[in-house]
Formats: C-alpha cells, sequence, structure tokens
C-alpha cells in the first residue's frame, strides 16, 4: 500500500463516444490519433481498447476537452481484482481424493 492509505493499481482508461452528440469536427483525431479515427460521414470513431499511461491520458484528456460537442469522456476502466478462492472451494492446484 502506497502512503496515504492508497494501493497502487495500475489504471486504465476508456474512450466513450456519445455518437449523436458528436457533430464531425475533427479535433479529437488530431490531438489523440492513437485512439480516435474519423468514418467516412466525418464522425469519431474510438478504437483500440483501454489504454494507460501518462502520454496516453494526457492526449486523451486534451480530445475530451476540445470536444466542442461533449461528446467525449474517459471512463476508468476497473482493474482486475486478484482471484480469490471461494468458501468450500479447493485451493488451486488441489486434488479430490477417490474415496
Ligand atoms: S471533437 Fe467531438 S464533435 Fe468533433 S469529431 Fe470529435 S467527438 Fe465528434
Amino acid at each position: 500500500m502506497s502512503p496515504g492509505g492508497r494501493t497502487s493499481r495500475p489504471t486504465s482508461w476508456q474512450l466513450v463516444l456519445d455518437p449523436a452528440a458528436c457533430d464531425g469536427h475533427g479535433i479529437c483525431a488530431l490531438l489523440f490519433a492513437e485512439r480516435i479515427g474519423l468514418d467516412e460521414w466525418g464522425s469519431a470513431a474510438v478504437r483500440g481498447g483501454p489504454f494507460s499511461g501518462r502520454v496516453m491520458l494526457r492526449r486523451a484528456r486534451r480530445a475530451v476537452a476540445a470536444c466542442p460537442a461533449a461528446a467525449l469522456r474517459l471512463a476508468v476502466v476497473p482493474s482486475a481484482a486478484p482471484a480469490r478462492p471461494t468458501a468450500g472451494a479447493a485451493p488451486a492446484g488441489a486434488h479430490e481424493q477417490p474415496q
């Protein structure tokens, strides 16, 4: 655990587009070309899955902030929790003995 009580799991983000709000200005695709393209009508098209890293997050935030139609937002993608054995379940690698 890090100072301040927060855990330091890596965080991922995903761009979420509201296609009904997109006016096709194209600014977002210029600012975050790694994840945003334009379709044949000039509307934004989000590509790829969740991303992480400071540089990618900074570009994503700039694209979201620059959208004049407020059609983009950033969503945090929860990191996968470590698998826990359920109550009564055999530990991984354990085998039942025949009776
Ligand atoms: S900047 Fe906004 S309105 Fe323009 S293409 Fe991107 S999402 Fe659509």
